[in-house]
């Protein structure tokens, strides 16, 4: 059994739990067990460790896994979810915590990758005793993991949490909506992108088809107008088209349609695995840059983007303000501080396009090849006892 390949780790709560479903192996026959190697699913991407933890007292049942503490701490959220089975949760823990390695090391911070899940009914309304025994666990390993929310957690939960450790972000009044700071980041990466197409970052005048109006994706519309873009944009949701269309003149389209709007840039603010074997084919655009996590449903699309001529901006390098923005409340950082982090995601993916020239490979190759030159220099500078 593997692992499903790294994808981008995520701290937000938009990214479902389809791999964790498709892990489940729903063709096996009731009863049979392929055999758990649990050494060698670690082994495969050197996860560094693994803690399970249970409580009797309030069924409990919470698994940290750490993939990486190179960098710094391994920094991901807790997520809660009705896994189909143990595997199932352990092997989504793994994926995500590998993908906060890379998501860290890109944007430059001192964190390492990790996550944690507790298997159970997120809905419950028991929840103190249930995530001060997750507080626990995390406090047994003394700060090697820090924790912060994710799907079928709450801001709430996390200060029970803090009630049994400090390694949690994410409070209550503390660095508050991660939206902003991520919308500048994918701001400053989409300039990026224009820089690296067209030879000057100036977006005025170019037309950008937006999907979803919702917290990042309102903030990047404002910031795409105020520099004279021409927005066509879609939400399931009509308030917030309307919002957008309002305040930043933008054009709607039904949100299917966005995939055939013929424009510069496809902005992806909504959901996971929007580039696939339909849409591929239907953009008729010269950049993809968005705040989505998870963008492309399988890597491999990844590379029909660069054969269709396409320059896409690797989701977790453009999308790492919501990162840096709790790395910003761990230290105490001005909003300020946050803001220029973020706006440091133009050089980095300047970086990745040049990877990608120099080594010949697609953006999204290039972009797990900066994270893991960024975790091995690190390594060797830190591999004397001082
Ligand atoms: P959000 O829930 O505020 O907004 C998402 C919007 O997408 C909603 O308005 C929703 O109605 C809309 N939507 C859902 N399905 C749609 C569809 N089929 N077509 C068109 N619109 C649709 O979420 P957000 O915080 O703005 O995050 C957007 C994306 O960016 C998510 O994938 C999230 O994981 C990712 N992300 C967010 C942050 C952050 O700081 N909020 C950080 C990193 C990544």
């Amino acid at each position: 059994m593997k692992a499903p390949a790294k994808s981008s780790g995520s701290s937000s709560p938009a990214v479902s739990t389809p791999e964790a479903r498709a892990v489940a192996d729903p063709g096996r026959e009731p009863g049979e067990r392929d055999r758990l190697d649990l050494f060698a699913l670690l082994a495969e991407h050197e996860h560094e460790q693994v803690s399970l933890y249970y409580d009797p007292s309030t069924g409990y049942r919470g698994i940290i896994a750490i993939h990486s503490t190179v960098l710094g701490p391994a920094l991901g959220g807790t997520r809660f979810w009705s896994y189909p089975s143990d595997e199932a949760a352990l092997i989504d823990c793994l994926r995500l915590a590998r993908g906060m390695t890379y998501k860290a090391a890109v944007a430059g911070l001192n964190l390492g990758g990790g996550k944690s899940v507790i298997i159970g009914d997120n809905s419950t309304a028991r929840r103190e005793a249930l995530f001060r025994a997750h507080g626990r666990h995390i406090e047994s390993l003394k700060g090697r993991y820090i924790t912060a929310e994710d799907v079928g957690t709450s801001t709430s939960d996390m200060e029970y949490i803090k009630a049994e450790t400090n390694h949690v972000t994410g409070l209550i009044g503390r660095s508050g909506d991660p939206s902003p700071v991520t919308a500048y980041g994918v701001y400053r990466g989409m300039k990026a992108c224009a820089r690296y197409r067209y030879g000057s970052d100036s977006l005025a005048g170019k037309a950008v088809a937006l999907q979803g109006c919702g917290s990042v994706g309102y903030h990047l519309a404002k910031l795409l107008f105020a520099e004279g873009a021409d927005i066509t944009c879609t939400d399931i949701d009509p308030r917030r088209v309307k919002r957008v269309v309002e305040e930043c003149g933008a054009k709607a389209v039904a949100s299917d349609a966005i995939y055939d709007v013929r424009a510069n840039i496809f902005a992806p603010c909504a959901l996971g695995a929007v580039i696939n074997d339909d849409t591929v084919q239907r953009l008729q655009v010269e950049i993809v840059a968005g705040a989505a996590n998870n963008q492309l449903a399988e890597d491999r699309h990844g590379d029909l983007l660069e054969r269709r001529g396409m320059t896409y901006a690797p989701d977790y390098v453009i999308n790492g303000g919501g990162l840096i923005n709790v790395n910003a409340e761990l230290h105490g950082w001005a909003p300020e501080r946050a803001r220029s982090k973020a706006g440091e995601i133009y050089d980095t993916l300047l970086r990745v396009f040049e990877i990608a020239r120099e080594e010949r490979v697609p953006s999204y190759q290039a972009a797990d090849r900066l994270a893991e030159q960024r975790i091995a220099s690190i390594a060797r500078v830190r591999r004397n006892f001082v």
